[in-house]
């Protein structure tokens, strides 16, 4: 991709509704804009990033044996009467009548659509297990969206349900669907704790949150300095209310001792048991020919939140760092005089073909600035690589190599498989 061609607005200053790091990353590096509270548009950048971590879930999902499907945004009241969530979602609920005046709500969650399409289809418990999942928009009237679209009210989430036939069978899903949310967060590149958790309007016997640690986070754990316990203060105190301070106590588990650590809420996965299925009247015939109600879990991954929660572990002074898979662009070949010297536009121009037939993704800033504005741009958009090539490729035939992570060092521009071994090495 040319520089020049991209929309990329990068601004200098965050404008003042912005108030933590990743949200005034976002806007300055040109990824997002606001529409309205809580809803925004992705530009060409953010969509790059928002992207790879969409392909990273769904992978990981597939791999996991799940099957994609596709739900719609608009549900009719009817079903959300069933479970009684018309009413217990309150305001949060975005209620819209449609031209014969029948009610509807834009979905926040999608539990009643999908235990609806497995009680009319599915008959038999040798039809299960079934893991389905959708990567889709979601709409909550948050009470307070903040921060950009870390708590939007418009945000896109990998929502999965799992439909069982008991809950032996419902504990081998969750666990599946615990391994993949790990998978994907150790693919994406970021540091997390699993934390018990507080079930919240989604309800069901007992859930597990996975937190991003970042000092900007919403939730506050407890975690344990040398085992995996993890537990969100929420759930401490509502299980025993005397607690105020859950720092240097004994973890609960017996082992090291407690540290409070703030972390952003990515994924939530739950247990729910029969409480949709129940109401619903979901059921399938058991091997006893019987009907038995159906056994569910859900599990969310909250994908436009996990690009601000990446920026809020990774950044300096400078700008975003991405973690390379999730990077917009792999490499920016920055050309100094691209159009003032012929020869320094087909060298970069040339490099850039190369590294794309390679599969690596290119930007080559080919605009007429001079290198401190482009230099300050790609370190504030984060790409991992930068190639320069300028006064050392007229004299040396040489480029210089400058990492995001500060990494520097020149190479022959020729030798391409120096010039990606510096980058794999970052
Ligand atoms: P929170 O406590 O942050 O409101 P939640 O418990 O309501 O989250 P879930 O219903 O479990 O969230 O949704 C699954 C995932 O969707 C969350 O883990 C989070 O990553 C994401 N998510 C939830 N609400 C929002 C939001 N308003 N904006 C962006 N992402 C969200
Ligand atoms: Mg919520």
């Amino acid at each position: 991709m040319l520089y020049s061609k991209l929309l990329l607005p990068t601004l200098k200053e965050a404008p003042q509704e912005a108030e933590i790091i990743s949200h005034k990353l976002m806007l300055r590096a040109g990824m997002i804009r606001k529409v309205a509270s809580g809803i925004y548009t992705w530009l060409p950048l953010g969509l790059r990033v928002l992207k790879k971590i969409e392909n990273i879930v769904r992978e990981e999902m597939d791999s996991s044996g799940a099957q994609e499907i596709f739900m719609p945004m608009v549900h009719p009241k009817e079903l959300w009467e069933e479970t009684k969530r018309w009413e217990k979602m309150g305001p949060e609920l975005l209620r819209i009548k449609d031209r014969h005046e029948r009610d509807f709500c834009l979905g926040p969650t999608h539990e009643e659509v999908i235990t609806d399409i497995i009680r009319n289809n599915v008959k038999s418990y040798k039809e299960l297990p079934l893991n389905l999942y959708q990567i889709q928009t979601k709409f909550r009237d948050e009470v307070r969206p903040r921060y950009g679209i870390m708590r939007g009210r418009e945000f896109l989430m990998k929502d999965s349900y799992s439909f069982n036939i008991d809950e032996d069978s419902l504990q081998e899903s969750y666990l599946t669907m615990r391994e993949t949310y790990k998978k994907v967060l150790n693919r994406i590149g970021l540091k997390y704790k699993i934390s018990a958790a507080d079930s919240g309007a989604i309800g069901g016997d007992s859930s597990e949150e996975f937190h991003v640690l970042a000092d900007n986070g919403e939730d506050t754990i407890a975690i344990s300095d040398s085992s995996e316990f993890a537990i969100n203060t929420d759930l401490l105190l509502k299980k025993d209310e005397n607690i105020n301070s859950l720092e240097g106590k004994p973890s609960p588990d017996g082992n090291g001792v407690i540290k409070i650590k703030k972390g952003i809420e990515v994924g939530h996965i739950f247990k729910l048991g029969k409480l949709y299925a129940e109401s619903m009247k979901a059921n399938v015939l058991n091997s006893d020919g019987k009907a038995s109600t159906l056994f569910m879990g859900c599990y969310g991954i909250g994908i436009s939140r996990l690009v601000a929660a990446s920026i809020e572990q990774n950044f300096d002074e400078k700008g975003i760092i991405w973690p390379h898979n999730i990077a917009p662009f792999d490499i920016n070949i920055i050309s100094i005089g691209h159009h003032k010297d012929k020869k320094i536009a087909s060298a970069a121009t040339e490099l850039y073909e190369q590294l794309t037939k390679m599969n690596y993704s290119v930007l080559l800033d080919d605009r007429k600035d001079g290198y401190g504005t482009k230099i300050k741009d790609s370190e504030l958009i984060g790409i991992p690589l930068n190639i320069i090539i300028g006064k050392n490729y007229i004299e040396n035939k040489e480029v210089e190599l400058l990492a995001r992570n500060g990494q520097s060092s020149k190479n022959a521009i020729n030798d391409i498989k120096t010039i990606l071994d510096f980058f794999k090495n970052q």
